[in-house]
């Protein structure tokens, strides 16, 4: 028989299922794949059950509801002073995943390259091949994470299309900062390029840090498509409801592949989601407030069970070097993926090894992701078990 796609064939099932199913098979506090364990706010909810039975149910526009596209350029209006025009400027999509496929199909030719920066969330690069480009993958190295300006001049080239930015960033929780905004739009000038800017976790920042849309820099509006998420949001992961923000003339084609990807996306959750987006401030700062004490609380019991903790400036996640916890050396002594299989099952905490976000060998394979947006008697329980768990390791 001829084999099928290459992309798709020779990928493993995503690590995000693989970790959530070990720790359902060993009863295990999941701080792997990102989703919260609450229901989302009752409000927005009630929106869409509401608009569920007073309808319509049948397919909405091609584009999105006018509701929805009204409401998305207005936020960003409000938080970034950005002026978009609805009817040309926005589009709506089933999830970010989607649209990342719609910005990326749209923009790509085969040979043409595409920059991502590593630790990089893990459907860029499939996308990226799937459509016949190069992924140029450019490694950020920790415990700072800054923008290696050398090494990415050097990945910019002719054949440079375009660079994925994620900001807040998947899996590590950089927010980048201004200059090295600045730094990237220079670059992105310079080569001709453009930016597919995933802002999933634009609103998951925490105090002293802001979220800068690469598109509100000078030259930028032309050149990025800028996504953002229900999921995250509205703390709703399974809605999958996104939303691509872009200049008419790029849009134009974002929307050819959106035809023929989805076409469109659910009505009553669009209904719920344009509701939500015109919730007053406080919904948003006290969204990120209340995950900010999140991370603060899992930091501490982390912290307390002997791990090295990395700074996490917004999304659901934190990472952790776990070497100190071996220092007697009687203690696990392996990889990342190793040691997250090892929690999984001794500690009864599931987290995802740093490592699956690179392509290199050169990987760092001493660090563990943990989503901490989960309640707070969940976050002192991981605490607890890996506290015990380090305990049983150094005794
Ligand atoms: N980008 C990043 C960085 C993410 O973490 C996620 C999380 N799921 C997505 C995109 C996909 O978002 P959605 O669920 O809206 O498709
Ligand atoms: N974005 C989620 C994470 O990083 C996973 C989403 C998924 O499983 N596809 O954990």
């Amino acid at each position: 028989m001829r084999p099928a796609n290459s992309v798709y064939s020779s990928l493993g099932t995503t690590i995000f299922t693989v970790m959530s199913a070990l720790a359902a098979e060993h009863g295990a506090i999941n701080l792997g794949q990102g989703f919260p364990d609450d229901e989302g706010p009752d409000d927005v909810r009630a929106a869409a059950a509401k608009a569920i039975m007073d309808g319509p149910n049948q397919y909405p526009p091609m584009m999105g509801t006018p509701a929805l596209r009204q409401s998305v350029a207005a936020v960003n209006k409000r938080f970034y002073a950005l002026d978009v025009d609805w009817q040309q400027q926005v589009m709506v999509t089933s999830g970010a995943t989607e649209a990342l496929t719609d910005c990326l199909m749209a923009l790509l030719n085969p040979g043409d390259e595409a920059i991502i920066l590593e630790p990089a969330y893990d459907c860029y690069r499939p996308i990226i091949e799937a459509a016949g480009a190069k992924v140029v993958a450019v490694p950020l190295d920790p415990p700072h994470w800054s923008l290696p300006h050398e090494k990415l001049e050097a990945a910019f080239s002719d054949r440079t299309k375009l660079i994925v930015l994620n900001t807040p960033m998947n899996p590590i929780g950089k927010v980048f900062t201004r200059a090295e905004l600045e730094t990237l739009a220079a670059l992105i000038e310079r080569h001709d390029a453009y930016a597919v800017c995933d802002e999933v976790y634009e609103h998951l920042v925490f105090s002293g840090h802001k979220h800068v849309p690469l598109m509100t820099l000078p030259g930028m509006a032309e050149r990025c498509l800028r996504i953002g998420s229900a999921g995250k949001t509205f703390s709703l992961t399974g809605w999958k409801v996104g939303y691509v923000t872009g200049p008419a003339h790029l849009m134009e084609v974002v929307a050819k592949t959106h035809q023929f990807v989805t076409f469109t996306t659910a009505p009553a959750l669009q209904a719920a989601v344009a509701y939500g987006l015109g919730k007053n401030d406080d919904y948003f700062a006290s969204l990120a407030s209340s995950l900010e004490a999140k991370r603060d609380r899992l930091a501490k019991g982390l912290k307390e069970a002997g791990f090295d903790v990395l700074p996490a400036d917004g999304t659901y996640f934190i990472s952790a070097d776990f070497r100190p916890l071996l220092k007697n050396k009687k203690g696990f002594n392996g990889t990342d993926e190793e040691f997250c299989r090892e929690i999984t099952v001794k500690a009864k905490v599931a987290a995802i090894p740093l490592s699956a976000f690179y392509s290199s060998s050169d990987a760092p394979r001493h660090l563990a992701r943990f989503c901490f947006c989960k309640q707070d008697a969940i976050l002192n329980e991981a605490s607890a078990r890996l506290k015990a768990y380090a305990k049983g390791q150094t005794t």
